[in-house]
């Protein structure tokens, strides 16, 4: 008998053990039953014909959430990050100017991936807490004439929305393409991919389409396409490459050849999620989300919280970010939510914010409900003066 040098740990003896818990931080949310069930069905290979149809399926189902009809419509194999690699690997070339607006950590981020795919980055900035205004952005655009701007409309560090409406017109006056994040706007807020002139999106499955982090979808417009296909060099990354991953996908007029083995349960988890959105109807969702979002900003602020966006029109519905400076312990009050009641509240990624310490109140996809709302304001209020109690 052959003798393992390393023994069967002690702790996977034990029984899995996964709690029942409420996700109302800036993401994950939580999973849809129907989303849940789709994942158990058998799993098929990736170059299956059934594998193809869905993904067939899912290409349409991006199609009507991002509004668009661009060929170039697919997922990878990753969380949110992918979405913003694939774009940025694609599109940039050494050399290549980049703008990007950096108002938290994603555009910190992504200005960062940027340099790193040989970009000569130009960060735009803007106080924490608040967005950029068209005029702004085409003074840079005007001065740096960059190549690509990315942008995030959902910035949920801060909480902060940026409008996009218009921008894709301005940014093709200077002959620049317009990418932008959507991971945590794109079906909770309006976004016409074509209307506006958007050339890249992205977003990850985990927030507003309630399915198990894993996958990113994403697509390129018309112009885009020609960009990538143009290229003097390949994308750095073999696997973000759209030429072959678009392959797999079948978002050109070639065969489909093997990318890589996607996961064909998230494949049925993100079918059935755009289903449940098809069915329900866009405009309905993003009208759930925005009559959800009154009740939550009401309660909130009924409960004495203070929005850490000082304007109302910037503030992203999807994640409202509260600052707590001396009123209360904001470990003290995430605590009593999770341990009394199995509810996640988000905490600040932020070190900058004036010296206080952020909530993050997450409001995406299957937790978009009235009474998930109030449910979140009840323990809320009792976390808080939990918290007060303890901090006098
Ligand atoms: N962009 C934004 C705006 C996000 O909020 C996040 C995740 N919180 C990401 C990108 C990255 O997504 P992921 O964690 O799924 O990689």
């Amino acid at each position: 008998m052959m003798k393992m040098e390393v023994a069967p740990p002690k702790v996977l003896k034990q029984p899995l053990v996964i709690p029942q818990r409420v996700l109302m931080g800036p993401g994950p949310s939580n999973v849809h039953p129907r989303v849940l069930h789709a994942m158990s069905h058998n799993v098929l290979g990736h170059m299956n014909q059934e594998t193809f149809q869905i993904m067939d399926e899912i290409k349409e189902g991006i199609r009507y959430l991002f509004q668009t009809k661009n060929d170039l419509t697919l997922a990878t194999s990753a969380t949110g990050h992918s979405g913003m690699e694939a774009i940025l690997c694609n599109l940039i070339e050494p050399g290549d100017k980049v703008l990007v607006a950096v108002n938290g950590l994603w555009g910190t981020r992504a200005a960062d991936m940027a340099e790193r795919y040989g970009g000569v980055v130009t960060e735009m900035t803007v106080k924490l807490g608040k967005n950029f205004t068209f005029d702004v952005i085409e003074s840079f655009l005007s001065k740096v004439r960059p190549k690509l701007l990315f942008i995030v409309q959902g910035e949920t560090s801060t909480g902060v929305f940026q409008p996009i409406e218009g921008l894709g017109k301005i940014c093709h006056r200077y002959d620049c393409l317009l990418a932008v994040d959507l991971v945590a706007t794109v079906g909770g807020v309006p976004f016409f991919m074509d209307k506006w002139e958007v050339d890249a999106a992205y977003t990850a499955v985990q927030k507003i389409l309630s399915v198990p982090t894993g996958l990113a979808i994403m697509s390129f417009s018309p112009k885009a396409q020609k960009v990538i296909f143009d290229r003097k060099i390949p994308p750095k990354v073999f696997f973000w490459d759209m030429r072959i991953l678009g392959q797999q996908w079948k978002c050109y007029d070639k065969p489909r050849i093997y990318h890589h083995t996607v996961s064909s349960s998230l494949l049925s988890a993100l079918r059935e999620s755009l289903a449940m959105l098809a069915e329900e109807g866009l405009e309905n969702v993003i009208k759930r989300h925005e009559i959800c979002y009154e009740r939550l900003a009401k309660g909130l602020q009924d409960l004495g919280l203070k929005f850490f966006v000082e304007e109302e029109k910037d503030r992203l519905i999807t994640v409202t970010s509260l600052i707590v400076r001396d009123e209360f312990d904001h470990k003290e009050f995430l605590d009593f939510c999770m341990k009394k009641y199995s509810l996640e509240i988000g905490t600040g990624l932020l070190g900058q914010t004036g010296g206080g310490k952020l909530l993050r109140v997450g409001l995406m996809g299957y937790n978009a409900t009235l009474e998930t709302v109030e449910f979140t304001l009840k323990v809320m209020k009792e976390a808080k003066d939990h918290a007060e109690t303890k901090s006098s």
